[in-house]
């Protein structure tokens, strides 16, 4: 053992003792899949280390070949994993095995319940990566040393996977990274070459670089043991360059978990080969499930980069639009020079074509999955909706297919979920229905019993329900669909068009034309308050409503620019009323004009409550209700 010097003694960051603790006891009945995570990460480092000897070949120290070894002691109930790749200066251990960089994970950490049960499900979100070592292993060692440091360089890390882990200076001889894990007494049955080998061939096979482990040599009596002889145990080819045909849903699902990171299986994937102008391979997937990071905007997002087989950056952001971030997967482009950078893809036209082939691809894969598995594509909706949301503003070209995608609550279900697609809308459109008619507001059950949907409820008009923040400026960006304009129910002057008769039309004008005098009336008493009053065709049962102006902000978008500090521009509503409604009738034959003020002022807060607006003077609306109230009883 050669000498230790400068040894420390650190804490891990609170996450990390709290991930550990989470992933001890949840992930117990998966344990075998700490290997995959330890693989998966010698795989980077090689990836890596062959990266950085583009520019630097010296790194390559005399270039023996890039592979994983993986061997055992029985005796010692140790597993032992070794790689060549870019190791890790005493630093990098420090941070990369002592703290967890991704932005907002305190906040993640917080949700744990204590309960493991449900938290157990929470790792899915998270990842699980080195610390899962700690599964099966109750010490761990790491011995590593970063490419182009000196022998002396080397580190050395260990740790029981409880409070600290200890960190110390060594002599390295060879780059890269040794793990050995002390097998917990119950978890020895890993010490042993068969067990190895099928973990290997079940989650590792498509590892890119051979992961050997010693070969089985009887001994025999007398003679003095072999040296070991070392056998690959994988099949040590990149997938994505395999044909499609060839590749089994285990072995792309295998692949999935160790370029997402993730724990879970991909709901979907889409591998192509493109050929001529252009040539690369694409294998791209949809996960399963949101990981807690989606909307941190530091967040990991984009695709892996091999050029020509060899790998070139992580997070490569230029191949998917921004309201794609939650795609992973790998892209290997033989146009592309090795030593392409960040701000290189941001500019290359080439980028910029392989970029709408790709977003293409991927809302097909989306498309394929809303028609075939429908359930599965909820599934998604509920994980990735709201993201999918962003697409119209930021992917003018495919709106309509984005639009396509979408999912929304309407009036036709009871219970708030985001199911129903445009397509299905139209498919049940009435007779001579030509707008998609819609209505946004803060929460279902709001617009539920909105009164702006009495009138379509009385006719059987469907009407989507919009009530996630960004509703309304989506829809701002959302003209038509499939030829069909959309409609928000509750502003401007509502034209049902061809669903209203001739007959209804020619009553309407003729009730319109017998409250003039009403209108005025009400126009008087409330004043500044309004930008117009007029007779409504909107109401079956309510007194009064309040309709947006056409061109003005809605709720939503004020309240967001509000909160945003934004001077938001000043907009009146428009006041309606229902001539059928015996409060109107009462208020048209009201004498007293004091009386008649304060009731059209309660109706107009009243309307203004149903809309889930806030009053500008609820005192004023209560000194009033109580005033009648009182008038009521004597
Ligand atoms: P992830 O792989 O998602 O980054 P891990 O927890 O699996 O997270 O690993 C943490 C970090 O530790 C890696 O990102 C890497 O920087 C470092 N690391 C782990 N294993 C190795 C290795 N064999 N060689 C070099 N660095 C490694
Ligand atoms: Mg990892």
């Amino acid at each position: 053992m050669s000498v230790e010097t400068q040894k420390e003694t650190l804490g891990f960051q609170t996450e990390v003792k709290q991930l550990l603790h989470l992933m001890i006891h949840s992930l117990y009945s998966n344990k075998e899949i700490f290997l995959r995570e330890l693989i998966s990460n010698a795989s980077d480092a090689v990836d890596k280390l062959r990266f950085e000897a583009l520019a630097k070949p010296e790194l390559l120290e005399g270039g023996a070949e890039l592979k994983i070894r993986v061997s055992f002691d029985k005796d010692a109930k140790t597993v032992t994993l070794e790689d060549n790749g870019i190791g890790m200066s005493r630093e990098d251990a420090v941070t990369h095995l002592g703290t967890i960089a991704k932005s907002g994970t305190a906040d993640f950490m917080k949700h744990l319940s204590g309960d493991q049960k449900k938290d157990s499900h929470l790792i899915g979100q998270f990842g699980v990566g080195f610390y899962s070592a700690f599964i099966v292993a109750d010490k761990v060692d790491v011995f590593s040393r970063r490419a182009g440091l000196a022998a002396s360089e080397g580190v050395h890390w260990s740790s029981k996977g409880e409070g600290e882990f200890e960190i110390s200076t060594v002599e390295k001889a060879d780059r890269g990274t040794r793990i050995v894990l002390h097998l917990k007494s119950a978890e020895d049955e890993f010490a042993d070459g068969w067990r190895l080998r099928n973990i290997i061939k079940k989650y590792s096979d498509h590892i890119a670089l051979p992961i050997e482990l010693p070969k089985e040599v009887a001994a025999v009596e007398g003679e003095e043991q072999p040296a070991v002889e070392w056998e690959t145990v994988n099949r040590a080819s990149a997938l994505w360059t395999r044909p499609r045909t060839e590749v089994k849903d285990e072995e792309y699902q295998e692949f999935y978990k160790h370029v997402a990171h993730d724990f879970e299986n991909p709901l979907s994937w889409s591998h192509n080969k493109v050929e001529g102008k252009l040539e690369y391979t694409s294998l791209l997937y949809v996960p399963t499930r949101a990981p807690f990071d989606l909307y941190q905007r530091e967040a990991p997002k984009g695709l892996k980069l091999y050029v020509q087989r060899v790998f070139v950056m992580d997070q490569a952001e230029s191949f998917l639009p921004l309201y794609l971030r939650f795609i992973k997967g790998v892209v290997d482009s033989n146009d592309l020079s090795l030593n392409v950078s960040r701000e290189i893809l941001q500019k290359d036209p080439i980028i910029d074509s392989m970029k709408s082939a790709l977003t293409k691809r991927v809302l097909d894969m989306l498309e394929k999955l809303a028609k075939n598995e429908p359930e599965q594509y909820k599934g998604f909706w509920k994980n990735f909706g709201q993201v999918m949301k962003e697409g119209p503003a930021e992917d003018f070209a495919n709106k309509e297919k984005i639009a396509g995608l979408l999912r929304f609550a309407s009036t036709q279900g009871d219970d708030g979920e985001q199911v129903v697609g445009l397509a299905d809308y139209l498919a049940r459109a009435k007779e001579g229905q030509d707008k998609i008619y819609y209505l946004t507001g803060e929460t279902y059950a709001q617009v539920k019993n909105s009164p702006h949907l009495e009138v379509f409820r009385k006719k059987g008009i469907e009407v989507l329900l919009l009530t996630d923040r960004i509703d309304e400026w989506l829809m701002s960006y959302l003209n038509d669909f499939d030829g069909k304009s959309f409609v928000d129910v509750a502003r401007g002057d509502l034209d049902l068009g061809n669903l209203d008769s001739e007959e209804d039309k020619k009553a309407a004008e003729e009730v319109a034309k017998s409250k003039e005098g009403l209108v005025e009336r009400l126009k008087t008493a409330l004043g500044d308050s309004v930008a117009e009053v007029r007779v409504s065709h909107r109401l079956t049962d309510s007194p009064a409503i309040l309709a947006i102006g056409e061109q003005d902000l809605g709720l939503q978008m004020r309240q967001i620019l509000e909160a945003s500090g934004q001077k938001v521009p000043d907009s009146k509503p428009i006041f309606e009323f229902n001539p059928a409604h015996p409060l109107i009738e009462k208020l048209d034959n009201e004498q007293s004009d004091e009386r008649f003020g304060d009731l059209s002022h309660i109706l107009f807060d009243q309307a203004a409550l149903a809309a889930g607006d806030s009053l500008k003077d609820p005192a004023a609306y209560v000194r009033r209700l109580n005033k009648l109230l009182v008038e009521l009883s004597v």
